[in-house]
């Protein structure tokens, strides 16, 4: 079904008639944002999984639209209304994956992808239902803060769990969205328990794995993975 651009009072949001691709652009910006990491054409290629070119091209489409500018060391800043835009899209994801994992059941590692679909489907009317449903929530299953939300609480100071030195005990807060994406190893993630709020303490660790203690029980992790697990100490 073709939507209608300029059908509504708010045309900046999810629903304003704009290709799901092109939201995952500015939801991608505003996720890099929050995790620190210069949003720049490179890495919209890396996690949208998208050419070069392609990139450039919508790019250059959302600068004409007024939603982001790029500046002379080729970073990308959202305008307010690409933020605006962006948010939307981000707070709908996550209430998406909380909805699968509290009511549908849905295993914690495979919501991510199931709501990267759903998020562009869900208008102004059912978030409002959402969020009465789940009871205005902080934070989605993996952590991350639910923006607009009432409930959003500061863990404080973050660092990737590779950062931490070894004998050090901390807690599992967010689990980046780019790591999300990668179902085996959301999957080992959810099989050792390394969830939000739980306490682990990294007992050894290489170039390329960490040796962790969770509850007990030794887990091994890809270093890698770990750099995009995000804990408080
Ligand atoms: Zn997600």
């Amino acid at each position: 079904m073709q939507h209608d651009r300029h059908a509504g009072a708010h045309s900046t949001g999810p629903g304003a008639g704009h290709h799901p691709a092109v939201e995952q652009y500015l939801e991608t910006i505003l996720e890099l944002e929050e995790f620190g990491i210069p949003p720049m054409r490179a890495r919209l290629v890396d996690r949208l999984g998208v050419s070069a070119p392609a990139v450039s091209e919508t790019v250059k489409r959302l600068e004409r639209e007024g939603y982001l500018t790029l500046d002379s060391d080729r970073v990308l800043h959202l305008t307010e209304s690409g933020r605006e835009y962006a948010t939307a899209v981000l707070r709908r994801h996550r209430l998406a994956e909380l909805l699968l994992v509290d009511v549908l059941k849905v295993p914690w590692s495979q919501v991510h992808e199931e709501a990267c679909r759903l998020e562009h489907a869900i208008s102004d009317n059912l978030e409002s239902h959402l969020v009465k449903l789940l009871g205005d929530p902080g934070a989605c299953p993996h952590g991350n803060p639910i923006p607009g939300s009432a409930n959003v609480v500061d863990p404080g100071p973050l660092q990737p769990l590779a950062s931490v030195p070894s004998g050090t005990p901390c807690v599992v807060r967010r689990i980046d969205e780019h790591l999300q994406t990668q179902l085996d190893h959301m999957r080992e993630l959810e099989q050792a328990r390394l969830l939000p709020g739980q306490r682990v303490t990294v007992s050894e660790g290489d170039d390329d794995l960490i040796v962790l203690n969770v509850d007990g029980v030794t887990v091994a992790l890809e270093r890698i993975v770990a750099t995009e697990v995000y804990v408080s100490l």
